[in-house]
This record gives structure tokens, sequence and C-alpha cells, in this order.
């Protein structure tokens, strides 16, 4: 056993679960649907999972494997599940907790997409929504009843940029006896391991930083190993005959399985080579944003400006807390109005106008006319989502560039 104490260093040397027969050091993409057998007693046995094989590449995959190996070292997990998209994830794990007149509990600062998820397509099927303070432990706890099944959070809102102290949310979900599920999208293993602050279940959209500039869109749902399943109605079936790995198991043989959104190979393979520079862009990504959030603080015609890594940020002292390598590429600021909003995007050139982020490009949005567009102004108001707000993600150009460009904006509103 290597000793690897360094996140770069386990993501470069944990090792392929099996040897390559040429030796490569990089593990080939197998972008094969399906495994073949030597016999039909073999195939049973890897359909009864008593023959560890891969079988059929939408429940698993080589690739994928590698990958999901990769993961569960960084975050010192149980087990990993790689899927299609952040978005698949979420689903994924709200359809293995969750039944039709289980509520979850949640804040109202969450991504547009999360928000319609929860609210239009799980409620449908009779999932119900409970908004708390995540700042405080009260109304958290005051939600939960004995069908709540989840309480969710991301840790750091989107775009909110709101931090909550994770660790005081999951001493109110344990209390309760209800597993913590945490999107750590905007943070990644990189910035904060969520086994730490007992959160139960992680989701991330690899789409974002782990892709290695937005290469594909994928996602993984991370099992920390921590919640005792026993507790989880629909979890607790599988504890016979799978132990610790219950959860894990409703998802691959069962939810995950059935719902087929599983990650491609080659978007697997891409997102390993993305997390061999995660360390390194990530850094680069949250040294830029800190310099540009303290740009735009200094700048008149800028209204406000809201970044976890600025002191005057109300989530500064529990991001400092918590996120203890930076706060993130993500930053939001505020001009006099839309129209300003609008002169300053289209007066920009190196930053681009699209709807993603850490991507390893900066890119910017009004998120009241585009991800949030389709809720009344009233929701809106209710998730602080503002007319006058924009939503920068920052890559890792060469940081004078963006200031540079930023400062043309401003000139041209
Ligand atoms: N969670 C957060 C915080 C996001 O910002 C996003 C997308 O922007 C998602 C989940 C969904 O990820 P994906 O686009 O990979 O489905």
């Amino acid at each position: 056993m290597l000793r690897m104490k360094g996140f770069t260093t386990k993501v470069l040397h944990t090792r392929y679960p099996k040897k390559d027969v040429h030796g490569a050091l990089r593990p080939p993409l197998y972008d094969s649907v399906a495994f073949e057998f030597e016999n039909a007693s073999a195939i049973q046995q890897a359909f009864e999972g008593k023959l560890p094989a891969h079988t059929y590449s939408r429940i698993s995959n080589p690739t994928v494997e590698d990958f999901e190996t990769k993961m569960r070292a960084l975050c010192d997990a149980r087990g990993v599940i790689a899927v299609s998209s952040g978005m698949a994830a979420i689903t994924n794990v709200m359809l293995a907790l969750c039944s039709a007149g289980s509520n979850i509990v949640s804040s109202r600062h969450l991504f547009g997409n999360t928000v319609s998820l929860f609210e239009k397509t799980l409620g449908d099927w009779g999932l119900e929504v409970r908004y708390a303070d995540m700042n405080n432990p009260g109304s958290i706890e005051s939600m939960i009843d004995e069908h709540t099944r989840a309480v969710y959070l991301e840790s750091i809102t989107n775009p909110q940029l709101e931090v909550a102290d994770i660790a005081m949310v999951s001493r109110c979900a344990e209390k309760a006896g209800v597993p913590l599920v945490l999107d750590g999208t905007l943070t990644t293993p990189y910035l904060f391991r969520s086994r730490d602050y007992n959160v139960a279940v992680e989701v991330i959209s690899t789409t974002k930083y782990i892709s290695g500039g937005a290469t594909g869109v994928g996602g993984v749902i991370i099992d920390n190993g921590l919640f005792d399943w026993s507790a989880s109605a629909k979890i607790s079936p599988f504890i016979d005959r799978y132990g610790p790995f219950a959860f894990l198991a409703k998802l691959r043989r069962e939810v995950f399985r059935n719902c087929g959104s599983c990650m491609a190979p080659h978007h697997a393979w891409m997102n390993t080579l993305g997390l061999e520079t995660l360390a390194l862009r990530i850094r680069q990504s949250c040294d830029n944003a800190r310099e540009i959030a303290r740009f735009l603080a200094e700048q008149p015609k800028v209204k406000a400006v809201n970044y976890p890594g600025l002191p005057e940020s109300g989530s500064h002292a529990i991001a400092a807390a918590q996120f203890k390598k930076g706060y993130g590429g993500l930053l939001a600021f505020e001009l006099e109005n839309k129209d300003q909003c609008f002169r300053f995007i289209d007066s920009l050139g190196i930053i681009r106008n699209a709807t993603n982020l850490n991507d390893n490009k900066s890119l910017i949005i009004h998120p009241a006319s585009t991800i949030f567009g389709e809720y009344s102004d009233e929701e809106r108001h209710g998730m602080d989502i503002s007319d006058n707000m924009l939503r920068l993600s920052v890559g890792i150009e060469d940081r004078e560039d963006l200031l540079d460009d930023l400062q043309k904006g401003l000139e041209n509103i």
C-alpha cells in the first residue's frame, strides 16, 4: 500500500482496479457496452453480485469504475456512483430516499433547476419541500417530522453565495435520524471534505470544476459511510443483504440501474484527467476570484459584491472556518438595474456570456432572466435573485486580462 496524503498524489497514484495487460500508465477508455463471460454460470454469478465483474455499461463500466475509485479515495468515502449529470445525482438520491408523502427540509437558496426538480418534477409525485433558514438550528429542527427523509443544502449556494455552518446542520439532521445530503458542486473535495462534517451523502456536478474545462456533463453520488441506514425507511430493507453498503446497493441494483442515468465512459475518462489538475485549477480560479471581488468592491458603479472570501460577506467567518484552501470561483455583484447588467455583459470580450460555472474560462450570466427566468418576480424575490444581479464564474485566465475586461465593461454601462 502506497502512503499518500496529498490530494493530487492520490488522484495520480490511486491504481486502476485491474492491472492493464500492456502496463499502460493511463488506463484505456473502455467504450464497450457489454462484457463477455467464460460460461453461463459465471455470468449468473455476476448478475447475483457474487462475482465482481462488469456485465453491462448502464450498471457499471471499467473506465467509469476507475473514476469512481479515484473519487472514493479523495473523499475517503464508502463508495461513489458516477452518473450522467449533477441533476441525475440529485434525482437518484431523492428517488432512493423518498416516496409519495415524504418531505425534505432545504433552503430557499438553491440552484434553480434543483428548486424545479423538488417543487415540480418530484412535487408531482408527492414530495413536499420545506424551506428552513439554514443558519438557524431551531428553524431546521422545527421543519423535521416523521416523514422527513433528508435535509438538503448546497456547500456554497448558487448564486446567493451563502454558506451555512454545515456541522451545525448535520447535528440537526443527526438528532432527528435523517441523512444530510449536500450538493458540493462549488467546493469539490479539494475545498471541502464533506466526510469531516458528518455529511451522509454528497452530490456533485462534475460538469463544473471536475470535468477539467466543461468537457462533458456528469455527476457523482458519494456515500460517506457515516449514516446508519436502518433509520431510512427505503434503504433499511437492503441492510440484511448489503450491510453498510445498503444505500449504494439500493442505487446500483435498483434506482440508478432502472433510471439509466449512467456516466458515459468517455466522460469518466475526461473526468479522471480533470481530477489530475483539479487542485491547480481551483487554486488559480479562487485566487483570481478573490482579487476580482476586491476590485469590484472598489468600483463606484458596482452597488454590491457577494463573495464568501470578502471579509464584508455575511458568510465569510463560517466559510473561512470550513474552506481552508479557498472560497471558490463564483461571485455575484449588483449594478444599478437590468439594462446596465445587459450592457455590461455585451461589452465584455474575454469573459463569455454562458450558463455554466467553474469552467477554465470565465463566464458571466444574468440569473434572473435565464436560470431563474421561469419563476415569477415574487418567487425570485423569495430566492434572493434580483434583477440587477450578475453572476461571474471566474476561470483560470491571467488575472490582468480579466481585470481589463471588467474595467472595459464598467466604462460601457
Ligand atoms: N448543483 C449546482 C450547485 C449547480 O450549479 C448545477 C448546475 O449548474 C447542478 C447542480 C446541476 O449540474 P448538471 O448541469 O451537471 O446537471
